[in-house]
């Protein structure tokens, strides 16, 4: 018997058809002596109903009050399966997050999970109940309701699977696993047996939305054993999906590139004609941190006339704020001449852990896309991934080149 921690995503809690076949999936795991702890997240579309009509109300909603009302869909799921559950004579119960008690800290809309509570799940689970536990949602020390950022309900699966130690922690989305790039993007992409953590954590980070970073992160972290498996494989017929691998248990010999990522949320911002002297870099991403806006890439230009010019991004959501710092502190205090931007970028990135080890895929990269005619206007790279900045119009033909140059489709 083992203890199984099993995410549904919002296409799969889609519609009450959809609902009834997740239910049949989980009584026969039930049936086979396993434990079962069900996560689900809201009906697919719903979170974003809900995030419109707040701001129909507020144009920035207030963040403790957005909480309050985004977790209601993850609180209707989990009571209409284990509905369904009952009805096919499955004993089930529904949690949501506060019930459980997944303290997070209070940073709302983007809560961090602090510690989970087990003993209610526990004594449930003994008892022979399948436990159905609302995804994406947490509570406070105050008591006050959180959500963990969009497509928590991932970090919510693996958190558990973490507290309660289970032997797996499945998330079944739409599709049958993961991929060496957004099959939507390209229909060749190929499906992955396994994937190491660092590879998917960078996959998650570069912009594959596919799982959650948080929740890749603590999977490596807590070693929790976990896969990528599609919902919508019928019985009899389904697969292994993904596994996510520590590289140490890992038999198989590794591609260079395991995958190609990609994301259009960027934007960047240029300074230019800063004077060239130390502490510029401070002077300018100061005033941006402490408005709390991360910045993702950075690359400062060789300084000429004793000027320079810097540039970095930053999620599109915050770009207008950025803007506005750049040119009420720098253009002002620090004598820069100008403050440009762009919001029609995207990241283009190439993954693997075989980089490591073979030179060269910087420069196969940079290649592939000036054949196309793609200029790069941004670079950046680690020991397993070469991310570049190109100009969103590329998008779909930079990631189907890369996919192809690299060998994917194969
Ligand atoms: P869920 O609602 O189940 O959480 P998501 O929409 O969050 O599902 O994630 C699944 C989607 O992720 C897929 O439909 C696919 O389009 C997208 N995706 C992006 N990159 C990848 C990838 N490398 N492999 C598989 N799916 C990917
Ligand atoms: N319902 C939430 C969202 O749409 C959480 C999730 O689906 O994981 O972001
Ligand atoms: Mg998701």
């Amino acid at each position: 018997m083992a203890l199984i921690v099993q995410k549904y995503g919002g296409t799969s809690m889609g519609s009450p058809e959809r609902i009834k076949n997740v239910a049949k999936r989980v009584a026969r795991w039930k049936a086979q002596g396993h434990q079962i702890v069900v996560v689900v997240s809201a009906m697919s579309g719903e979170t974003n109903r809900l995030i419109g009509l707040a701001r129909e109300i507020q144009a920035t909603p207030d963040p403790r009050e957005l909480d309050v009302m985004v977790s209601t869909g993850e609180q209707v799921t989990i009571a209409l399966l284990a509905m369904a559950l009952k009805s096919i004579g499955v004993d089930a119960k529904s949690y949501t997050g506060a019930q459980v008690r997944i303290l997070t800290d209070s940073s709302h809309t983007k809560a961090r999970i602090l510690d989970i509570e087990e003993k209610n799940m526990r004594a449930d689970l003994d008892a022979g109940k399948v436990i159905i536990v609302a995804g994406f949602q947490g509570v406070d020390e105050n008591g006050a309701i959180t959500t963990l950022g969009r497509g928590g309900s991932d970090t919510t699966g693996v958190a558990l699977a973490a507290a309660l130690k289970a032997d797996e922690c499945q998330i079944y989305t739409d599709v049958d696993g993961v991929y060496t790039t957004d099959p939507r993007i390209v229909p060749e992409a190929k499906k992955l047996e396994q994937i190491t953590f660092e590879e998917m954590l960078e996959m998650a980070s570069l912009g594959s939305k596919v799982l959650q970073i948080r929740s890749v992160e603590f999977a490596g972290k807590y070693k929790v054993k976990l896969r990528v498996l599609s919902s919508f494989e019928e019985e009899g017929k389904e697969t292994n999906g993904t596994l996510i691998t520590l590289e140490e248990d890992s038999t198989m010999e590794q591609p260079i590139i395991s995958g190609i990522a990609f994301n259009r949320d960027e934007a960047k911002l240029t300074v230019l004609g800063v004077p060239d002297k130390p502490g510029i870099a401070y002077q300018i991403l100061g005033p941006i941190s402490e408005a709390n806006i991360d910045v993702d890439m950075i690359i400062q230009n060789v300084g000429h006339d004793g000027t320079t010019d810097f540039s970095f991004t930053v999620n599109r959501g915050e770009y207008a704020r950025a803007k506005k710092i750049l040119e009420d502190s720098v253009q002002k205090h620090v004598g820069a001449r100008n403050v440009i931007g762009d919001e029609k970028i995207c990241k283009v990135s190439a993954v693997g852990v075989g980089m490591r080890s073979h030179p060269g895929i910087a420069s196969q990269m940079f290649r592939t896309l000036a054949e196309e005619g793609i200029n790069i206007q941004m670079i950046s790279t680690s020991e397993i991934k070469i991310s570049v900045v190109v100009d969103e119009k590329y998008l779909e033909l930079a990631v189907r080149v890369l996919h192809k140059s690299f060998g994917l489709d194969q």
